[in-house]
């Protein structure tokens, strides 16, 4: 018997790691990928791919991906498969009962950046519209809350101004709080070519960690951790007194300039070299760059907005852009980075507790006006959810009875693992729904849904330079697994006929029956039904996208937001007119005061521990964790010291060390690491139960949380090292 030729077959679609977002061609033959390689054509990569994106096809097929809905049984955790109308209806009647007797507030879900934009739309409208809670926050709270509250506290909305090709235009780039080679690594061979081709570009590079980053550095700024206020306040009073600043854009542009001038007075040179243990000759070579080139662009990421302060570090970073007009041109701009593939789609369709889509807001009334009647319904509830470490605290509270949670690890990547074990332990119901069964949180969940992941369904995701890419499926998903979107969709069905047979009443008058609503309000067939409802809500607005279709997508290739009616393309930079989206058309100067960090240093606890990321790993691993040649750098877990600390605790390479902190204690292998400042240590984010069982490094960080963006502080804990000896 002759067997068939492999087909060999070709799918378009954008690596899921960083969002960087780049593109990727799918080489499969219809049931398998076999290969993958950088799409040239893409505009963020040209057919580049970094080692976790070059390695996508091995990570796909694995034993541990969720091929139909399980249920564990708590006392033994054995798991059983159950058909999908089985597990619909299960949670269907949970949450019913839930919504009857404590109210729709006592219900959650808690969603991730890594969903497309459809997943993220669909969902909210679910929480939002349909159910009427609040409290759905998102992963990408963990990594890009704070730059939101940034944009919006200084420029009026959520809206990225800059472009990637800004990298390559740049006369200077100040990289603050970024490990771009290892978080970002495509953006870095950009930057790096940028640097071999025009040496006179100056790069500043500001990190407590000396990281690769810095390796292109002129000027590198090790400051003491959580000091990043003080450090771009000081810069600013520096350019004052030189006259760097631009005196035409501050009158014409911006408001509340008097009021930081007066307060930047105090962040004297000297102050600020000694708060942030750095040189004073060193600050002053920063400022100067940045006041005298004629373009400066400022890249950030968790370094900035993993913090209790993250908010003011993002606004005192964007008030230097605003005082020297460097925004809106090429080259210039403050230029947060996300983390997640999609974390900008979450935030465009409103995937945040206290958002709603089209960057509207849970707390203004108009908005909430404007969505109710888009979605087909009375209201929306006014009060803004839970942000995820609350929502986790609520759970354990028994406030919120039961958590949805899509797509992501919060045992593992959740600040104080133990409280968010505590609450899914007391929680009633835990729904996980995933693509991978072997997961730190599916040990804590009583159900399981099984979601298509990538390459295995079509999806829009928009990348840190608000470009949105389309993703073509190529190969079926196992089992019974399906895109999250459809799920949420059934969902709201059985939900309906649940609420209907418990005769919970309706909110109004609008619709027969619980039931009649959902069928109305997710009569979704595909993701384009879902994109051209998502589109009319951008209508208008600064993210309007109703002039984009998937057919542009893919002629004219992924395009950046906005892009109207009747545009011919995507806008590369914002603002470029001097205009911004507040009330009086200006930039708003903000001028917080410098607050240090959220748990300081001690006696007890006497070193300052960091957490991040490796170059070769993504979050908690479910993916990069198959590859076997992506542990070739870092094969486990690792706690860098510097040889100070180190000699003085008497650590050597390779010995175990007890890491405790007041929430808890674990043994990582030490790495004697003189790129970190005497006093620092850090341990990387990734490794969970699978990898490295005692050294799950988020049981030590605190849940101490930004008070405007509830962004938690991962970036430092107060900790105590001690050998580990074992007999
Ligand atoms: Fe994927 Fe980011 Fe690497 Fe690009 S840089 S291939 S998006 S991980």
């Amino acid at each position: 018997q002759q067997s068939m030729p492999l087909q060999r077959l070709e799918s378009k679609s954008v690596c899921p790691y960083c969002g960087t977002g780049c593109g990727v061609i799918i080489e499969h033959d219809g049931q398998q990928i076999t290969g993958v390689r950088g799409d040239p054509d893409h505009p963020a990569n040209f057919g580049q791919l970094c080692s976790k994106g070059s390695t996508l096809h091995l990570s796909c097929h694995g034993d541990d991906r969720a091929r139909e809905p399980l249920r564990r049984d708590r006392s033994d955790g054995h798991w059983t498969a159950l058909s999908w109308s089985e597990a619909l209806a299960q949670m269907a009647s949970t949450w019913a009962e839930i919504i009857h007797r404590q109210g729709p507030q006592a219900v959650a879900l808690y969603v991730s950046g890594q969903l497309p934009t459809e997943d993220y739309y669909v969902a909210n409208k679910l929480a939002k519209g349909f159910i009427g809670s609040n409290h759905i926050d998102t992963n990408s709270r963990l990594c890009m809350a704070s730059a939101v509250s940034g944009y919006k506290s200084s420029l009026g909305m959520d809206s990225v101004p800059c472009a990637y090709e800004d990298l390559e235009e740049t006369h200077c780039l100040f990289i603050v709080g970024a490990n771009v080679a290892y978080a970002h690594p495509i953006l870095f061979r950009r930057i790096e070519a940028a640097k071999l081709r025009r040496p006179e570009l100056k790069i500043i590079v500001a990190d407590p960690r000396r990281t690769p980053t810095a390796s292109l550095a002129d000027i590198y700024l090790p400051l003491q951790p959580g000091t990043d206020v003080a450090l771009f306040h000081g810069m600013l009073h520096i350019l004052i007194w030189e006259d760097l600043i631009d005196r035409k854009f501050i009158a014409e542009h911006t408001e509340g300039w008097d009021a930081l001038k007066a307060q930047v007075q105090h962040y004297t040179p000297r102050w600020v070299a000694e708060t942030c243990h750095i040189a004073i000759n060193d600050l002053r070579a920063a400022a100067q760059a940045f006041g005298a080139a004629p373009s400066v662009l400022s890249l950030w990421c968790q370094g900035l907005n993993q913090s209790s302060h993250g908010t003011d570090k993002n606004v005192s970073l964007i008030n230097l852009h605003l005082a020297t007009g460097q925004i809106g041109r090429p080259g210039a701009g403050p230029f947060s980075l996300t983390g997640q593939p999609n974390a900008m789609g979450g935030r465009e369709t409103g995937g945040m507790p206290a958002l709603l889509p089209g960057h509207r807001e849970v707390a203004n009334p108009e908005h909430r006006t404007e969505m109710a009647a888009l979605w087909g319904i009375s209201s929306i509830h006014p009060q803004p959810g839970y942000t995820a470490v609350p929502l986790f605290q609520a759970v354990e509270r028994g406030e919120i009875a039961s958590i949805w949670i899509s797509c992501t690890n919060p045992v593992l990547s959740m600040p104080e693992q133990q409280q968010v074990q505590r609450a899914l332990q007391r929680a009633r119901l835990v729904i996980l729904q995933d693509s991978y069964l072997d997961t730190e949180t599916a040990d804590y969940s009583d159900l399981l849904l099984p979601a298509a992941s990538w390459g295995e369904r079509e999806a829009l995701v928009t990348n840190s330079e608000r470009r949105i890419s389309h993703l073509h499926p190529a190969v079926p998903a196992p089992g019974t697994a399906r895109p999250d979107w459809m799920i949420y969709r059934d969902f709201a069905y059985v939900l309906g006929a649940a609420l209907d047979q418990i005769q919970h009443p309706l909110p109004d008058q609008l619709d027969d029956s619980w039931y009649a609503r959902a069928r109305r309000m997710f009569d979704f067939s595909d993701t384009v039904s879902i994109f051209r409802e998502y589109q009319q809500c951008t209508r208008g607005r600064d993210l309007d996208i109703s002039g984009l279709d998937f057919g542009i997508l893919d002629s004219q290739g992924p395009q950046q937001w906005p892009f109207p009616a009747g545009a011919q393309s995507g806008q590369s930079r914002l603002y470029s007119d001097g205009i911004f989206p507040t009330p009086s058309g200006r930039a708003r100067f903000r001028a917080p005061e410098f607050m240090g960090v959220a748990e300081e240093i001690d006696a007890q606890y006497p070193l300052r521990l960091t957490t991040g990321r490796l170059r070769d790993q993504w979050h908690s691993m479910s993916r990069t964790g198959k590859v076997a040649a992506l542990f070739a750098s870092d094969e486990e877990a690792f706690l860098e010291i510097h040889p100070e600390d180190a000699q003085r605790l008497k650590l050597k390479n390779a010995d175990l060390a007890w890491v405790s902190s007041r929430r808890g204690r674990n043994v990582l292998r030490v790495r004697v690491q003189k790129d970190l400042q005497p006093g620092l240590v850090f341990a990387p984010m990734h490794f969970g139960r699978r990898f490295a069982p005692a050294a799950l490094c988020n049981q030590l960080t605190l849940p101490a949380i930004d008070p405007v963006s509830g962004e938690p502080e991962f970036k430092h804990s107060a900790v105590r090292i001690e050998a580990a000896l074992f007999p």
